[in-house]
């Protein structure tokens, strides 16, 4: 399987500039050989890595396109095999004509993930760079995209590397203080190793708090923008998403579905509704909105709470600082240009973030975007820090906690150093696994699946 030459259109399917048809494996430069000719008669098998040739693909004596093929010796390539990569005219006519060729001199089709899962298989990425893959492709925001690249610059493996480390150290010197008591090794104290466990437990908690950031970052804050009718809910969204999109009227109670929307915001992304008003109405449409907004108020990650500056505090809203109070809220109190009428300290002394804007003419924005960036919790963001990605990582990490916590507890109980090292191998698996050094081939398959083909 290893050796079997595999080969993918590896650019987006559609119209474009360039199209690239990737080859990976022993022979892929022999079979590419026997398709390419270049101008300057310089064959494919003669090229040194890293360098290109300009020329033409033809198969059954008959031009398919004008190609640029670049060569790639192992172990120097993305797969750590040979590679050759053919950029032809990006057509989807003409990539699938080429990938055919290449197919019919004796390459097979890849599946999805597949090159990346050589790169992973032979040694080039371990599975959390190799997860970061998926996640750069995948990245709609700056602060997504600079995660994920760092997760594949090996963030996150340093992270675990730190602590995994340690623990192969303590269970290495444990197992040779257990088998060879006559020797002279360093004595083993209970104090000592309850410091180790308690600083890779330490370590372990701070990288599953990166967790929930970890997932604001990759699928975007969600986001409720709520209040009673006429506040400017829709003049703030259109604000923030830098476009025309809910209906923006004087008439109170327009906005009556639900309408989703994502929008970069600073370092964060928010998957924004703006909801119906909540206040209590005997229209049924609206009413059916009401009760989605409340519900949603209830379940989302960030309510901006909007409050009309130039009208007094009123029941509907004291109903709406009563429902989120206890929710992540922002209350935005709108409409600063125009006289204030509002009690702004009632509103301060329940919500503890508070910032005052004017939708229509933007001030008061660059605040509120620093709001919304504290409670993303995304403000002091270093994506170089490293963070867990995705859910796999997560119950890793989980599973080396619960094991290192039995080692704990074997230890405070006063069980035998044998016991001890049992539940701290077992921690050490669970951390091999995370980086994949360790890893069924059914995880492994079910990480690349995930993966388009051709990456
Ligand atoms: P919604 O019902 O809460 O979605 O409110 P809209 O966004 O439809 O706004 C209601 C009215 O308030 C519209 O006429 C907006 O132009 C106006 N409005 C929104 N924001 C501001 C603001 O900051 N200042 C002023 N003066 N008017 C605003």
């Amino acid at each position: 399987m290893k050796n079997n030459t595999i080969c993918a259109i590896s650019t987006a399917q559609g119209e474009g500039g360039i199209g690239v048809i990737r080859v990976s494996g022993k022979d892929s430069i022999d079979i590419c050989s026997r398709l390419f000719t270049s101008v300057t008669g310089k064959k494919l098998t003669e090229m040194k890595g890293y360098t290109a040739a300009f020329g033409y693909v033809s198969y059954n004596g008959e031009k398919l396109d004008e190609v640029i093929a670049t060569v790639f010796r192992e172990p120097h390539s993305y797969t750590g095999e040979n590679v050759v990569e053919l950029s032809c005219h990006g057509g989807i006519f003409i990539t699938r004509e080429v990938l055919r060729a290449v197919i019919e001199a004796g390459a097979a089709p890849a599946e999805a993930g597949e090159f990346t899962k050589r790169a992973f298989l032979n040694g080039k990425l371990d599975l959390t760079e190799a997860e970061a893959v998926i996640d750069i492709i995948s990245a709609k925001s700056k602060t997504a995209a600079r995660a994920a690249i760092s997760a594949k610059d090996g963030a996150l493996w340093r992270r675990i590397d730190s602590i995994k480390i340690r623990l192969v150290n303590t269970a290495a010197h444990l197992s040779a203080w257990v088998d060879y008591p006559e020797e002279d090794i360093e004595e083993i104290t209970a104090e000592g190793l309850n410091n180790t466990f308690k600083e890779c437990m330490f370590d372990l908690n701070n990288l599953l708090d990166t967790y929930d950031m970890g997932r604001t970052i990759k699928e975007g804050l969600d986001t409720v923008i709520a209040g009673k009718p006429n506040t400017g809910k829709s003049t703030l969204m259109n604000l923030l998403s830098g476009r025309e999109r809910s209906i923006v009227t004087d008439i109170p109670g327009t906005t009556r579905d639900v309408i989703e929307e994502t929008v970069n915001v600073g370092n964060v992304v928010l998957r924004l509704s703006d909801t119906a008003g909540l206040r209590e109405t005997d229209d049924t449409v609206e009413r059916i909105g009401v009760d989605i907004a409340k519900n949603r108020v209830l379940s989302c990650g960030l309510v901006m709470a909007v409050f009309d500056s130039g009208r007094e505090l009123d029941d509907d809203d004291k109903r709406l600082i009563e429902i989120i109070k206890y929710a992540p809220v922002i209350a935005v109190i709108n409409k600063t240009d125009l006289e204030s009428k509002l009690d702004e300290k009632y509103i301060a002394d329940n919500i503890e973030n508070t910032v005052r804007i004017s939708a229509k003419n933007g001030d008061g924005v660059e605040e509120l975007i620093k709001l919304i960036e504290k409670i993303a919790g995304t403000e002091n963001f270093n994506p170089s820090e490293g963070i867990l990605a995705n859910e796999r990582q997560r119950n890793a990490v989980l599973n080396a906690k619960n094991s290192l916590n039995e080692a704990i507890e074997a230890l405070n109980l006063g069980m035998t150093y044998d016991a001890v090292t049992v539940t701290l191998e077992e921690a050490i698996e669970n951390i091999l696994e995370l980086t994949g050094e360790r890893v069924s081939d059914v995880v492994v398959d079910k990480v690349f699946h995930n993966f388009c083909v051709g990456k």
